[in-house]
């Protein structure tokens, strides 16, 4: 074969897209990535060895080929006719707006063009990549600017009945209906795809402590940082608290963070990387304050000045115009509890085909249990969601690979590679 005609051959396979196995970007050749310098169609393999993930700052060799839902924007269609639920078929109902949700509308979409498929959402279903809510305020970005696409345009372009700002009340499992605050739902297969929420703790009232683990509350925080430089109290050095920590300072914003340990990462890295990211947040101006305890937030008048106060158990305090509470994440099982389905430290799943106790009720994303532990990673998403759309449609499944999850620390002061808790 002639090198021009290779050449041409080449440039008619189909647009390809990789993702990130650290933090779940996804690279679209056809898009390209401008800031990083790629135009519109670089190939994969065409890429540099020195470019870096966008979101998270990882190489090439850490993404991996992906068959999922892009986090680029939807080609928006005329609007369609949504299928009807018959009386013969009611389809799949989803629960959850988030990647994992509309991940499974989307495998089921492609392999069967019919399946009624009814999407409920306790928010507005927009697509946004979560990972950048991290990065966000250093990189001066608006809600819109996260915004890859909305509900329902997505909705409208997989032929999805979306039904958002709804929450899933209760489950009757022996009838397959879901009951909703806007209604009930009668479902064939039923995926639970509600992901994780922020760890609620008696000492950290909501109505003081921010959390931040969604598009909506950080767009709340967003509008209340846009007055101006605040001294903001971050809780818990772990990933999350590490990275908005880091975020908020490149703000231009006066950060302490607050640990019970006696390093920040403790649970995630060695000394020497705790010290490494030290040493950025000197420079950065973090303050960062070990061995913490909280016994009491409040708030308080100093000065004339409305702050919020915490309280440590040895007697020490600090006051902040914002407290951020980041001291991990857990699921609501009220949801599954109602229908039955056995819980552990979240949903508990078989591994290949996402299936729950409960005959047909499946789970995927943030929300599932897998031989006994969380797996809340972005990078197995899609691959969950094909197996589900395939055991609903009794289709072949393919073996799921399980591969260990990078874990990219995406501090811009000390940023890091972890390979997991310690
Ligand atoms: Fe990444």
């Amino acid at each position: 074969m002639s090198a021009v005609l290779a050449t041409v051959l080449e440039d008619e396979r189909p647009w390809r897209q990789y993702i990130c196995r650290a933090c779940g970007y996804v690279y679209d050749e056809q898009d390209g990535d401008r800031d990083g310098g790629l135009a519109p169609g670089t190939r994969y393999e065409d890429i540099p060895d020195d470019w870096a993930c966008p979101l998270c700052g990882v190489s090439k060799q850490d993404f991996d080929p992906y068959d999922g839902p892009s986090s680029g924007p939807v080609p928006i269609r005329p609007v369609t006719q949504v299928p009807s639920v018959s009386r013969n078929r009611k389809g799949v109902v989803i629960v959850g707006g988030g990647l994992a949700g509309w991940s499974t509308a989307r495998a089921l979409r492609a392999k069967d063009p019919h399946i009624p498929i009814t999407l409920i959402a306790g928010d507005s279903a927009d697509v946004y990549p979560k990972p950048a809510l991290s990065l966000a305020f250093g990189h001066r970005k608006s809600a819109n600017d996260l915004i890859a696409s909305f509900g329902p345009d997505v909705a409208d372009d997989l032929s999805v009945r979306l039904v958002p700002h709804a929450f899933a009340t209760a489950i009757d499992a022996p009838r397959k209906r879901i009951r909703t605050t806007r209604g009930s739902f009668d479902y064939d297969a039923l995926v639970l795809a509600m992901g994780a929420r922020p760890v609620d703790a008696k000492t950290l009232p909501a109505d003081l402590c921010w959390r931040i683990n969604a598009l909506d509350t950080w767009t709340r925080l967003h509008a209340v940082l846009a007055r101006g430089p605040a001294r903001i109290t971050v809780i818990g050095a772990g990933l999350v608290g590490c990275e908005l920590a880091d975020d908020l300072a490149h703000a231009e914003h006066t950060v302490t963070i607050l640990d019970p340990a006696s390093r920040p990462l403790a649970a995630w890295s060695s000394v020497e990387e705790s010290q490494r990211l030290l040493d950025g947040w000197t420079k950065l101006g973090v303050r960062f304050v070990p061995s913490s305890s909280i016994v009491r937030v409040e708030r308080r008048s100093i000065g004339g000045r409305s702050v919020t106060v915490i309280n440590c158990d040895d007697c020490s305090f600090h006051d902040a115009d914002v407290v951020i509470a980041a001291i991990g994440l857990c699921i609501d099982t009220r949801l599954a509890k109602t229908a039955g389905v056995a819980i552990d430290t979240g949903i508990v799943v078989d591994a290949s085909t996402l299936a729950t106790s409960v005959p047909a009720i499946y789970a995927a994303g943030d929300c599932v249990s897998i031989a006994g532990k969380p797996c809340r990673f972005i990078e197995p998403i899609a691959r969950q969601a094909e197996a589900i759309a395939s055991a609903i449609l009794e289709q072949p499944i393919a073996a799921a690979v399980f591969k260990a999850p990078l874990v990219r620390l995406k501090t811009r002061s000390a940023p890091m590679t972890l390979t997991g808790p310690r």
